[in-house]
């Protein structure tokens, strides 16, 4: 990124108008520049034909626009486009757009690695570096929309829905993360109805609580064991904030959500005689009975760094018609682009470990 100048994408709309304010300028301009990039996909002031010419001019020596660049692509059989990212520092993140009849959803990272270190997800296993800035968040929609498209009607968007399920834990870096949403909803930019924008969580309770009220977009929380003992093991993090504080943040923050109307999606990956047996199931439609949910069992993703396993088929079923039986709203998730590893939790792009220096790339399955 270029020194000194403002990078236009790092900032949220009512910082935009600041920006516009601060150099003398109605705030307005903020709509102009927020239609230009994100609706229009132009990072070039020259081409912003709506602006003065001493303006543009004026612009091109304090401001610039910069997203992260793709270094390469790659595409499923099954449609599914994997993008790495380059953040600078040799570091690459990962983004993945999934094509499906309804909608087409883009899948965006939060962080370079994740510090939480789930004992099944390959981009835990790959360490973490930082969090990522507003720029290098948005930059990865804007990216994949210089492929897929650009839009500015409601209908029929290239990019419908948003899901921060990419790599990183999103409430981690919850400052940046809240002002990408403001860009993702603005009437002015990517105009996405808040039910399709989804921010998935390993449960960080003080932070979604503090979020509650503020911040309102789907919620997903990443559950995966049916008691503390086991989930200690899988999602570390529970050790600090365990299923009765996590289920109580999420109550709190669905009852100030519209966009959840009401229910919280859980999610629950499935993995070989781990968590998967219908003991575990009876166990979880338990815990989740007053819960307003609906759940999605992900059959575990296998990747290089992990010796866990799918479960059978038969396992799966066994496992959904439990919590089926017991009146839950289930799906278990169908598995998109994993011959390209942009399944869920086989993200790991290029990140260098902190605490050592090290540039790890995860080796490919
Ligand atoms: N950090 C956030 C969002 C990114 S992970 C979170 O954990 O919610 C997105 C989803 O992929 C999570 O539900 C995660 O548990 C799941 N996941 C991680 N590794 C996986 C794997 N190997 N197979 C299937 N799902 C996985
Ligand atoms: Fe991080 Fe989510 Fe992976 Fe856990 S599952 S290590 S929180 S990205």
């Amino acid at each position: 990124m270029s020194d000194k100048l403002v990078n236009l994408m790092d900032l949220s709309p009512s910082e935009l108008k600041d920006f516009a304010v601060s150099i003398g300028e109605k705030p307005f301009r903020a709509q102009q520049f927020l239609k230009w990039i994100y609706q229009y996909g132009v990072d070039d002031f020259d081409k912003m034909t709506n602006l003065r010419k001493d303006l543009r001019e004026k612009l091109k020596t304090i401001a610039t626009i910069e997203a992260p660049k793709i270094v390469s692509e790659q595409k499923s059989v099954d449609g599914t486009i994997k993008w790495a990212m380059d953040i600078g520092n040799g570091q690459l993140v990962e983004t993945v757009f999934i094509p499906e009849e309804s909608r087409n959803t883009l899948c965006i990272s939060t962080q370079v690695g994740c510090p939480v270190k789930c004992s099944f997800c390959r981009t835990g296993a790959s360490g973490f570096n930082r969090n990522l800035s507003v720029s290098e968040i948005i930059g990865q929609v804007y990216r994949a929309a210089t492929v897929v498209g650009f839009s500015e009607n409601n209908s029929q968007k290239p990019i419908s829905n948003i899901v921060m399920m990419g790599m990183g834990e999103p409430l981690l870096n919850v400052t940046a993360v809240i002002k990408v949403v403001e860009i993702l909803l603005s009437d002015y930019a990517f105009a996405l109805s808040k039910r399709r924008v989804t921010i998935s969580t390993s449960g960080i309770s003080p932070i979604l609580n503090k979020i509650a009220g503020q911040v309102d977009v789907a919620l997903a929380l990443s559950l995966h064991a049916p008691n503390d003992k086991l989930r200690d093991v899988l999602v570390p993090i529970n050790q600090k904030y365990n299923i009765a504080s996590v289920l109580d943040a999420v109550r709190n923050y669905i009852s100030k959500s519209n966009a959840n109307c009401g229910r919280v999606t859980i999610e629950y990956v499935l993995l070989d005689h781990v968590n998967d047996s219908t003991d575990d199931a009876q166990e979880l439609a338990a815990l989740l009975k007053d819960l307003p949910c609906k759940i999605n069992l992900i059959p575990f993703n296998p990747h290089g760094e992990s010796d866990y396993k799918r479960p059978s088929n038969s396992r799966i079923d066994r496992f959904y018609k439990v919590l089926f039986d017991k009146g839950f709203t289930v799906i278990t998730r169908t598995t998109r682009g994993d011959d390209i590893a942009a399944a869920c939790g086989q993200l790991a792009g290029q990140v260098k470990n902190k605490l050592n220096n090290e540039i790890i790339r995860i080796r490919q399955v």
